[in-house]
């Protein structure tokens, strides 16, 4: 039989304890998001304890749970580090993310409702207009926007969790699109997939989109292009902040 103490920990955990936690887990989450935490900085558990009121071992639980969910890396003793964005890991991100995407467009064929449709077609249409003007901070906030709402309607727990870890880490960089029009066009023509139940369809054409950003990315890097951070507002080459 178990030990006795140690069950009761676990199963008795204090609903006080397990809130704090998610609080913290999501508060971390936004700095990242925000880019007040950049790819590559550490994450010192005592600074974050302090700034966000709770004792260390809460921000330490948060932290493995956000290390599952890919958002940062190797928590020890004192803390853990924002995800880098060095360019072999945001690849590897953006080929995660085309099996990912195809599922979350796939489950969604089935769920979507009018009003959800109706919601990321009207996120699209700003995110155009974004592009269009060569607003890409802006335009760039909308695409996750559209994606994490695909991911979120899927209605898949385990895939939400991993699935926004993947597209923080593919968030921080931009490559120029040579037609700005073209990532809307993506976007209307997986919605239409969507909206008629084809998730064989929905599911190709988000894997062909997340593919198209990929190959973006992967030939701005071969000719030596650099990649912009957008968090933060701040164009900075990627390769001046990875380790
Ligand atoms: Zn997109």
């Amino acid at each position: 039989m178990a030990n006795a103490s140690s069950q009761t920990s676990v199963q008795a955990e204090p609903a006080r304890r397990q809130l704090a936690r998610h609080r913290v887990r999501e508060a971390i989450r936004q700095m990242i998001l925000d880019g007040a935490n950049r790819p590559g900085e550490r994450l010192i558990q005592v600074q974050l304890a302090k700034q966000l009121g709770v004792s260390r071992a809460v921000v330490r639980e948060a932290l493995m749970e956000l290390q599952a969910g890919g958002w940062v890396l190797n928590t020890d003793n004192c803390g853990a580090k924002v995800t880098p964005s060095d360019p072999a890991r945001l690849i590897d991100a953006f080929e995660m993310r085309e099996l990912m995407d195809g599922l979350a467009a796939r489950r969604c064929c089935q769920r979507i409702t009018v009003a959800q449709l109706r919601e990321l077609h009207e996120i699209n249409d700003t995110m155009d207009r974004h592009f269009q003007n060569g607003e890409w901070r802006e335009g760039g906030q909308l695409d996750r926007k559209f994606h994490l709402q695909l991911v979120e309607i899927a209605g898949n727990q385990m895939l939400s969790q991993v699935a926004s870890g993947f597209l923080a880490i593919t968030k921080f960089v931009t490559a120029e699109i040579s037609d700005p029009k073209l990532p809307a066009q993506h976007h209307r023509h997986l919605l239409d997939a969507i909206a008629s139940g084809d998730s064989a369809r929905a599911e190709q054409l988000a894997r062909e989109h997340v593919h198209s950003n990929r190959q973006n990315v992967e030939r701005a890097l071969a000719a030596g292009t650099p990649l912009h951070w957008l968090a933060g507002g701040k164009n900075e080459s990627i390769a001046s902040s990875t380790e």
